[in-house]
């Protein structure tokens, strides 16, 4: 249930209704949205009566709130969610790209690929240091050294990085050199992991378990937000199902479903929906026309000799053709002015 305060509510009123559900038993989680606070009861089994706080002064209107997790859904706080790493914006109103290699494999790599996916307009530099590996017998990833050279492009190019974190003993390690701390699908229900997560001051990124209902994946958000920490963003890389021609199933009716349910952004990872690279660039196309705040992709000069991924891995210039045409398809969607040689072209056209 959400206790809506008038947006003249004094803090005594705030405080009185918070003592209030408090005295029930309850717990009372004030947030403050654009122009007034409310108070989301949780801990409650079953039904609360609402009569009690209806007459209660300074309250406007009470909501149920009907979904099994609150604290991420819109019924709890209609705003969107939106997150600042240093100058970059995740969320409404703004197209983020996040682009690297699947793994770092040394420092030369991934300055190399860092150079390219910043040219070509990407936000953020991904790659995973602690890699889940289906065979205990592929690369592992490079571990602590491949944190510290996450550190070193973040200095060199001043993108913010995001990088995985795999389990609760390493996490003070990852949450000390990433920018995005991310959990990956194998981790989504990793409870003790997600609980962690929640007590962190960095945004996590959390990718959909490639078998989870979005209900599960928004269970799974819930549990960062209960921890305290409320900067999380969502990411659909596909879920499993009986095809053959691709990796995974992009499930792209995620995106606006996710959207309406809950204020947090979504970003979409085509690359390990795909897994094939001829596949990431239509994946990316659609990903933004639905809706998603964003992309993840894996980007690798020399895909050939990836230590992981590289079969769904885009050539740079690849990479430089998708940012173009997902910031023209994003720009037409949100009535973004067109760029003045295009303005013209379509005037021409006219
Ligand atoms: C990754 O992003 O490198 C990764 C392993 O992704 P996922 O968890 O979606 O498989
Ligand atoms: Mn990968």
């Amino acid at each position: 249930m959400l206790i809506v305060m008038d947006h003249q509510a004094s803090a005594a009123q705030v405080d009185d209704v918070v003592a209030a559900v408090e005295k029930r038993g309850f717990t009372a989680k004030p947030i403050q949205g654009g122009d007034r606070v409310s108070i989301g009861v949780l801990y409650n089994q079953g039904a609360v009566e609402a009569a009690p706080f209806l007459c209660m002064p300074g309250v406007k209107e009470i909501i149920p709130v009907t979904r099994p997790y609150k604290q991420v859904s819109r019924e709890f706080k209609p705003e969107d969610t939106i997150i600042r790493i240093g100058g970059v914006t995740i969320g409404e109103g703004h197209l983020n790209i996040m682009a690297g290699p699947c793994a770092i494999e040394s420092e030369a790599q991934a300055l190399t690929i860092a150079g390219h996916v910043k040219e070509a307009g990407a936000h953020i530099f991904r790659g995973g240091a602690f890699k889940p590996r289906t065979s205990p017998y592929s690369f592992q990833g490079m571990g602590l050294e491949g944190l510290k050279i996450l550190a070193q492009v973040r200095d060199k190019t001043g993108l913010p990085v995001i990088t995985e974190v795999m389990d609760v003993e390493t996490f003070a390690d990852v949450e000390a050199y990433a920018d995005i701390i991310q959990i990956g699908t194998r981790n989504m229900q990793n409870f003790s992991l997600l609980k962690k997560a929640g007590r962190s001051r960095k945004p996590v990124f959390l990718k959909r378990g490639m078998s989870a209902t979005l209900d599960e994946w928004l269970m799974a958000a819930e549990y960062i937000l209960e921890g305290g920490n409320h900067q999380v963003i969502l990411c659909e890389r596909g879920v499993r199902t009986f095809v053959r021609h691709s990796r995974n199933t992009l499930d792209l009716s995620a995106v606006p479903v996710v959207r309406k349910e809950s204020h947090l952004p979504i970003i979409v990872d085509p690359s390990h929906a795909a897994g094939r690279r001829e596949q990431v660039l239509p994946l990316a196309r659609a990903a933004v026309a639905a809706g998603a705040h964003g992309l993840m992709v894996e980007v690798h000069h020399e895909p050939a000799n990836a230590a992981s991924d590289g079969a769904q891995s885009l050539y740079p210039e690849q990479f430089a053709g998708l940012c173009r045409e997902v910031s023209s398809i994003y720009g037409i969607l949100n009535n973004q002015e067109l760029q003045p040689e295009r303005k013209n072209r379509a005037d021409a056209d006219r």
